[in-house]
């Protein structure tokens, strides 16, 4: 998780912080917007708030509070509360963080839903991938299938009384990649609001969390990543307010061997990196961005008769699947709350506000 095949920076960096607009302090409210480095990503903050020193203060609180849970939920710091934990596998129960706890509670509760096509216990596996995916080179059969009897979300053993994780076998490792920014995006709206910012975006790399839009608006204008990779234009641009938007897909992680596409998503049934030139964002109008972000992983694995289902059973949720067909043309499904969500107005020339990315 969080290193991807982008640089991944133990430290936050303040790559620029931009500050747009009059201030007149008390009067109206401004834009502000800020960049760090976070979890190996890009983290973009746009807030409206009456004054600079206001805006200033809660995007400070905000990244502090994302490296704090890079600090806990990642698996490219060995240091990490997850990869300590997983040091202890095997090894009975260990008493965990509240973080770590609600956010690992929340990818087996999807792991369950999914019946396993997401499953956090995929890292071992996703080393393998990851490696190939560096190497240009597919992992070893023998080592894929070792590191495949290491997957299994049913072997983690949760207990919210005494707020302690069990991983039950030796080796096993966890991995929160699928979950994490969408959970840490959500957190650091928790912050904003509770510096009493109303009105703010926060994007984790491609994961979208909103909340009040902008002043004299109905909403953030989110696009839609195209199938085919970044475009500056998303050919699809919602308006959305206090909700979370998340689009998994293969479009900019990937690596072609022997002529064969090979993706950062893993199908944990049979350890392969997926192949399926298929995008689907996920939103959801409750702004639980954990779960857009988990979802929409497991739909990408699932496909859509099996996964969309899923996100029509979950309060608040809504899906767009894209695929490319056989015969090169774009199919497009979507769930029953899909068409509830309000299209943005598209005014000539005016970009939206931000856009996911898969
Ligand atoms: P993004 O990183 O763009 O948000 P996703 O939300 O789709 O993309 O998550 C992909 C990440 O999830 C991978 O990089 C990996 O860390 C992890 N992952 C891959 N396959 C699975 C899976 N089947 N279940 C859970 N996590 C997965
Ligand atoms: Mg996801």
């Amino acid at each position: 998780m969080f290193g991807w095949n982008r640089k991944h920076c133990a430290m936050p960096v303040l790559l620029w912080a931009m500050l747009a607009g009059r201030v007149e302090a008390g009067t109206e409210l401004v834009r502000f917007e800020f960049q760090q480095t976070h979890m190996g990503s890009p983290f973009d903050l746009v807030l409206y708030t009456m004054d600079e020193p206001t805006a200033i203060r809660a995007s400070n609180a905000a990244f502090a509070r994302v490296a704090q849970l890079n600090a806990i939920l990642s698996d490219y710091d060995p240091e990490s509360e997850l990869m300590r934990l997983c040091d202890r596998a095997g090894s009975g129960p260990v008493a965990v963080s509240d973080d770590l706890y609600r956010c690992l509670a929340r990818a087996i509760e999807i792991a369950r839903a999914s019946e396993g096509a997401f499953d956090p216990t995929i890292n071992p596996v996703g080393r393998l991938w990851r490696r190939a995916r560096r190497d240009g080179k597919l992992p070893d059969p023998e080592r894929l299938a070792k590191a495949r009897e290491l997957v299994g979300y049913q072997n983690v053993r949760l207990d919210p009384n005494g707020r302690t994780v069990e991983l039950t076998k030796p080796g096993m490792k966890l991995d929160l990649g699928g979950i994490a920014k969408g959970f840490a995006a959500q957190e650091a709206q928790i912050v904003l609001k509770a510096q009493g910012v109303r009105h703010a975006l926060v994007a984790a790399a491609g994961d979208i969390v909103v909340t009040g839009p902008p002043p004299k608006s109905e909403g953030w204008r989110i696009g839609i990543a195209p199938l085919d990779g970044p475009t500056p234009s998303p050919d699809r641009v919602l308006s959305l307010r206090d909700a979370a938007i998340s689009t998994a897909g293969d479009a900019e992680r990937f690596v072609v061997i022997d002529g064969k596409r090979y993706g950062h998503i893993i199908d944990p049934r049979t350890g392969q990196s997926l192949i399926r030139r298929a995008s689907v964002t996920v939103v959801s109008t409750l702004g639980d961005a954990a779960t857009a972000d988990g979802l929409d992983t497991a739909v990408f694995v699932l496909g859509p008769e099996k996964g969309l289902p899923l996100v029509e059973a979950t309060p608040g949720a809504a899906a767009l699947y894209v695929e490319r067909t056989a015969d090169r043309h774009l199919r497009e499904i979507t769930t029953t709350r899909w068409d509830a969500l309000r299209r943005a107005p598209s005014p000539p020339g005016s970009a939206p506000d931000r856009a996911t990315a898969p």
